[in-house]
């Protein structure tokens, strides 16, 4: 088996069933466990103390934004990742405009821009949710002058992938790309340089694969991305674990 990077999970989220499963899988997978709040920050760094190619992010996601607690959250990130010296990545974090969401624009801004600088302070790579906020995180990340990010479960077209290739980003292809239906996510994927693209299951959040292993569903993924673009597995596999790697601290 070949070594695979999941470059977005929720291990907190998985039943332990499952989670017992993975940690089996762990010499040949390497997974980034997000954050949605700061009710998930302690679990998520406590697994990756206990599990070497776990790796923890912590942030807060724009759907688990409390206005009255926020700024006190935001305290604690800053806190928290003082007193770790184990921290992966920032994430997952970004804006939300579909309009369940838009109440919250400006304080998603906010939230996003200091969660931004925060990462670029302490040298971290950020995991990024963007939806109907495409001009926004590009311009975001560009005055701040981020590279280092992955665009987790980029539901765009190329067009709109684009300046983030251009900025150094990767793009997080995930379960998706297993319902066939899908053209639109498979021309994102033919269009895209194979250096620019991760792989990601979101667990427990993903659609498709539910029925796989979770190393199975990251090779699936990595199959239909080597059929699309008529490279070899194993060099898909590799490649992606790579771009993983260059914007993950792994150590
Ligand atoms: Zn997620």
């Amino acid at each position: 088996m070949s070594n695979i990077f999941d470059s977005h999970c929720h291990l907190v989220d998985i039943d332990s069933n499952e989670l017992s499963v993975i940690t089996e899988q762990l010499s040949n997978l390497s997974l980034l466990s997000v954050s949605k709040s700061i009710d998930d920050w302690d679990k998520t760094l406590e697994l990756g103390r206990l599990f070497p190619n776990i790796l923890p992010a912590i942030g807060i996601h724009p759907w688990f934004i409390n206005e009255s607690s926020v700024e006190n959250h935001l305290g604690s990130l800053k806190s928290t990742i003082a007193l770790t010296n184990s921290l992966s990545m920032i994430g997952e974090i970004g804006l939300d405009f579909d309009s369940k969401y838009i109440h919250s624009k400006e304080i998603q801004i906010h939230v996003f821009e200091y969660q931004v600088e925060v990462a670029l302070r302490c040298g971290l790579g950020i995991s990024i949710h963007c939806r109907k906020a495409f001009d926004e995180v590009r311009s975001v990340l560009g005055s701040h002058n981020v590279s280092r990010a992955i665009m987790h479960g980029f539901s765009g077209s190329y067009e709109q992938a684009k300046p983030f290739i251009g900025l150094g980003c990767k793009l997080g292809i995930g379960t998706q790309l297993l319902n066939k239906q899908s053209t639109k996510y498979e021309r994102l994927v033919r269009q895209s340089p194979i250096e620019s693209l991760v792989l990601e299951t979101d667990a427990p959040y993903g659609k498709h694969g539910q029925n796989l292993s979770h190393y199975d569903r990251l090779m699936v993924i990595a199959k239909r991305i080597a059929t699309i673009k008529q490279l070899d597995v194993a060099e898909v596999v590799d490649m992606t674990y790579a771009s993983a790697k260059s914007i993950i601290r792994c150590e």
